[in-house]
């Protein structure tokens, strides 16, 4: 692929420090939206990738609920990866905090890469959170796994709204690509992303959830919640794989494996032994169902996703864009080394 200018909208994050980190080294001129550039602490790791590699790095100042905020970044450029989007996962104002930045943050961001005449293609990140809601939801629709043909019908501003705010972001993404002949869009469709972090500070639901697993949240009992799991370095593989294929089209699934909190639990204990405040054993859902909302989990969310299983298919990824997948045991493993 020639040398690009790739605008990376919430580049300096979790998984957008990893992408930033690959297309530098293979020597393209990355632009990162950020929202405060003045926050050096938060963005050091980002300035010294361009330093230290053939690429380079410029920080653009541009936030997802101002229209018009992305155009000066994305003038000139030749792709854009947007990926910014608020991942918390649990909020109390989520129309304003989630909803209107992921939707209305995407329009702003495609609205100034047609504006830019010169984007040829877009890749956005999306989430497997698009693809299916509860994990109840794959035995009420009579499925044995989430293809790329499945979208999320179960999440609303009041139940999921993270998982709401990506559905209606995908959705608007595919809506204006189909409007317009400038550039073409790829998506990518994420797990839950594990792994080490180049960022110091994030607010990401995935180092967020460790965090809660290593200081002793779940020691009395893990809640039989199951998950996709994939590699964050995968993930930034993924992207880039997305953007230089010229054949990529569609959505892709990214996930390596699959399993409860239990699993990951004993992959933790097997790497550490001892070191961390594990759970030993599952909570009965009946529990789960009394004490959840103390915990802020609704009933709702209980009755629908613990004791379910999931199964995503992931193999359009292997197959089309060529990733193959870290096994989640180093993910682990090398995130709980990153966290100490
Ligand atoms: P992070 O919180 O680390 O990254 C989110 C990024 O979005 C930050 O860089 C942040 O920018 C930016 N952002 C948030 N709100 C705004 C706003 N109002 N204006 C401008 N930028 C904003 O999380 P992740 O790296 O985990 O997530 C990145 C993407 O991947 C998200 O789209 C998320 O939905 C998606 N994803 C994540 C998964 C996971 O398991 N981690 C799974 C599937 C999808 P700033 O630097 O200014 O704070």
């Amino acid at each position: 692929m020639e040398k690009q200018t790739i605008l990376v909208t919430g580049g300096a994050g979790y998984i957008g420090s990893w992408v930033v980190k690959d297309l530098v080294e293979k020597g393209h001129t990355v632009r990162v939206s950020v929202r405060n550039k003045s926050n050096e602490e938060k963005y050091k790791h980002i300035l010294d990738l361009g330093n230290n590699n053939l690429g380079s790095v410029e920080l653009f100042e541009a936030d997802l609920t101002k229209e018009n905020s992305f155009d000066t970044a994305a003038a000139g450029c030749d792709s854009i990866i947007h990926m910014a989007s608020p991942f918390i996962l649990s909020d109390e104002k989520p129309q304003e905090n989630l909803v209107d930045p992921a939707l209305n943050g995407t329009k702003y961001v495609l609205s100034a890469a047609t504006k830019s005449g010169t984007v040829k293609k877009i890749v956005l990140t999306s989430s497997v959170a698009a693809v299916h809601g509860d994990t109840i939801d794959m035995q009420e629709q009579g499925l044995s796994e989430f293809t790329e043909e499945q979208w999320n019908t179960t999440s609303t501003l009041d139940h999921q709204p993270y998982s709401f705010s990506k559905v209606l972001a995908e959705k608007e993404a595919w809506k204006i690509s189909k409007r317009q002949t400038n550039w073409n869009l790829v998506v990518v469709n994420p797990s839950f992303v594990m792994g080490p972090s180049l960022a110091k500070i994030s607010n990401s639901g995935s180092i967020d959830f460790m965090n809660d697993m290593l200081s002793g949240k779940f020691k009395t009992g893990a809640p039989d919640l199951n998950f996709g799991f994939v590699d964050v370095r995968d993930v930034a593989k993924a992207h880039t794989l997305a953007l230089e294929n010229n054949n990529a089209e569609g959505r892709h699934i990214l996930c390596d494996r699959s399993m409860n909190v239990m699993g990951l639990a004993k992959i933790i204990e097997a790497e550490f032994p001892k070191k961390y405040k594990l759970p030993t054993m599952q909570s009965p859902k009946w529990l789960m169902t009394l004490i959840g909302p103390i915990f802020g989990v609704t009933r709702k969310f209980v009755k629908r996703n613990v004791g379910y299983k999931i199964s995503v298919n992931a193999s359009k990824s292997k197959n089309d864009l060529g990733l193959t997948y870290t096994p989640i045991e180093k993910s682990i493993k090398d995130m709980v080394d990153w966290m100490g």
